[in-house]
C-alpha cells in the first residue's frame, strides 16, 4: 500500500462537489430539515433512489430505519468525512477488483 492511499486528507472536491460523487457512483444528500444541517451524506444509489446509506447517520427518520434528504446537495459543512472515508474505500476496493 502506498502512502497515497492512507492519508486522511479531504479535498475540497470530495467536501463541496456532488458531481464529483455522482461520477463515482454515489449521491451526495443533506437532511431535510429546518434549520438546515450542516453536513451531507452520502449514499449508494442514484439520484431517484438513493439506495442505502454509507455512514449510519445518513439514516435520519425512524430511529435510523428510514431518511428524508435533498439529493445532490451539500451542506454548509460539506460532506461527512466518514462517508469520504467509506466511500474511499469502496472505491479502492472495486479498483482492486477491477470494478468501475
Ligand atoms: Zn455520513
Amino acid at each position: 500500500m502506498n502512502d497515497k492511499t492512507k492519508t486522511n486528507k479531504v479535498t475540497f472536491e470530495e467536501l463541496f462537489s456532488y458531481e464529483y460523487w455522482n461520477k463515482l457512483g454515489f449521491i451526495a444528500g443533506l437532511e431535510r430539515d429546518y434549520p438546515y444541517h450542516k453536513k451531507a451524506h452520502l449514499y449508494h444509489g442514484t439520484f431517484s433512489d438513493a439506495g442505502d446509506a454509507v455512514c449510519k447517520r445518513g439514516w435520519n427518520r425512524d430511529n435510523g430505519e428510514a431518511y428524508s434528504i435533498w439529493s445532490n446537495n451539500v451542506g454548509e459543512d460539506g460532506v461527512c468525512k466518514i462517508c469520504i472515508k467509506k466511500a474511499k474505500k469502496i472505491i479502492a476496493e472495486r479498483e482492486k477488483r477491477g470494478i468501475k
